[in-house]
């Protein structure tokens, strides 16, 4: 027996840094949402959580950023690239957002539920979304259940899929995929404690091995190391081998690590990089479900933030009238990809391993000492200058110049 319940303007499809802030925007703007996902929180997922300025500035527009400092959460107010011989140690902030934070997932995607719930959404956690329905080529709603109880329908005018890279709605509704590369990396990633970072976030370039590390809750630094996704199979079997032995590359990082203690187990992905749709009749999809790459620059949590925002105001937009559902959507992915295009490139080329041409490694030299191009080089890592922007003739001729 299937139980049918009243319509909502919007269902949402997981509730993480997606789906929570979608639910929550809407939810703001007056509409009936309904916040679905299997898992409850707080819970962990595989994510390493750096928050770049931009993405900590979303949450302080949205009201939520004083809550994640009252959680003690350490800020970053540096990004140090250690390329072998020099190490380029630049700002990523913006005005009015000068740091980044780390927090865990269980204290963000708990923090960004709450404010949906208090926004009035409607939650149901434990509950997964076992099937997306359609009626004439529209989708209409879904069927799923809570552990252990009956399955029950649910509809609305618009199914959001939040519900990240394996996204069952985009499963669903098969929309086109584009730029699509396959996973370029594998990385693992560790919590320490007695690796104090002192608001820095270090990254560390040696070859076929990069990895970084940064402060995040509970005086614990996350350490990730990635390697070529080719040695992902070879690898896979002595993780913790192949982990440490990559800091034999940079003694002085090495000898840090000896001295600090690992306090959690190992964990590791390696993901697809692919650009999807993001709308169709009664669907949309926002974050990894819509648009997923490697994590090497991590930008997830920023992109699932601003997806939120541009996403539910092309919903607001269509259910008042303002445009058609299409030429609001289209809006909508057309912001997306514009915005995030040149940094997808950058980053899957930064996964690929693939050593600096002569005049990368020029530049980046040229670089090392100029505050201002530091600072640049950070800002385009977290997300906020356009690649095409620093990397443009124009700039990279200043910079040339400028190092005499
Ligand atoms: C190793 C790694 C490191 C990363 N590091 C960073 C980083 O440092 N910074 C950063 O910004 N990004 C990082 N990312 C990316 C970031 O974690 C993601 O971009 C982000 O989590 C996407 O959020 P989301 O809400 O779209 O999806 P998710 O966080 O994947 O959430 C999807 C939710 O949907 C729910 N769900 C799925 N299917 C169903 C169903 N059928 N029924 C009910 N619920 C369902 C799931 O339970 C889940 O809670 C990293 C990713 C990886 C893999």
């Amino acid at each position: 027996m299937t139980t049918t319940n009243n319509k909502h303007d919007v269902i949402v499809v997981g509730a993480r840094c997606a789906g929570s802030p979608t639910a929550m925007l809407l939810a703001r703007k007056g509409y009936k949402v309904l916040l679905l996902d299997r898992a409850t929180f707080p819970s962990d997922t595989i994510s390493t959580h750096l928050i770049h300025p931009q993405g900590v500035a979303t949450l302080k527009r949205w009201g939520l950023l004083d809550r994640l400092l009252s959680t003690a959460c350490p800020s970053i107010d540096t990004y140090a690239f250690d390329m072998g011989p020099f190490v380029l140690s630049g700002s990523p902030g913006i005005e009015g957002s000068p740091v980044s934070y780390a927090p865990r997932r269980t204290v963000l995607d708990k923090l960004l539920v709450d404010a949906a719930s208090e926004a009035g959404v409607e939650i149901r956690t434990g509950f997964t979304v076992d099937e997306v329905l359609s009626e004439n080529g529209a989708v209409t709603g879904i069927r799923g259940h809570s552990k252990g109880a009956l399955p029950v329908t649910e509809h609305a005018r618009v199914v959001v899929g939040a519900d990240g890279l394996h996204s069952l709605v985009a499963r669903t509704v098969t929309p086109e995929q584009y730029l699509d590369k396959p996973p370029l990396e594998a990385a693992y990633y560790a919590y320490w404690s007695g690796l104090p970072m002192d608001g820095r976030f270090e990254a560390y370039d040696r070859g076929d091995r990069a990895w970084a590390a940064w402060p995040t809750h509970d005086d614990l630094t996350l350490v990730i190391v990635g390697w070529p996704y080719a040695e992902f199979e070879a690898n896979k079997a002595d993780v913790e081998h192949h982990y440490l032995k990559a800091f034999e590359r940079a003694p002085a990082f090495e000898a840090r690590i000896r001295g600090a203690r690992r306090e959690e187990r190992f964990l590791g992905a390696a993901v697809p990089n692919f650009f999807r749709k993001p709308f169709g009749p009664g669907w949309a999809l926002v974050g990894d479900a819509g648009y997923n790459k490697d994590y090497i620059t991590a930008q997830g949590i920023s992109d699932a933030f601003r997806d939120a925002e541009l996403c539910g105001t092309a919903i607001d937009e269509s259910f008042s009238g303002k445009h058609t559902f299409d030429v609001a959507m289209q809006a909508y992915q057309s912001a997306r990809d514009e915005h995030v295009i040149p940094t997808y490139e950058f980053t899957c080329q930064f996964a690929s391993f693939t050593p600096p041409t002569p005049e990368m490694q020029r530049l980046f030299g040229a670089m090392h000492g100029n505050q201002e191009a530091m600072n640049g080089f950070a800002r385009v890592y977290a997300g906020v200058t356009s690649p095409a922007t620093f990397f443009s003739e124009e700039n990279v001729g200043r910079i040339l110049a400028a190092a005499g």
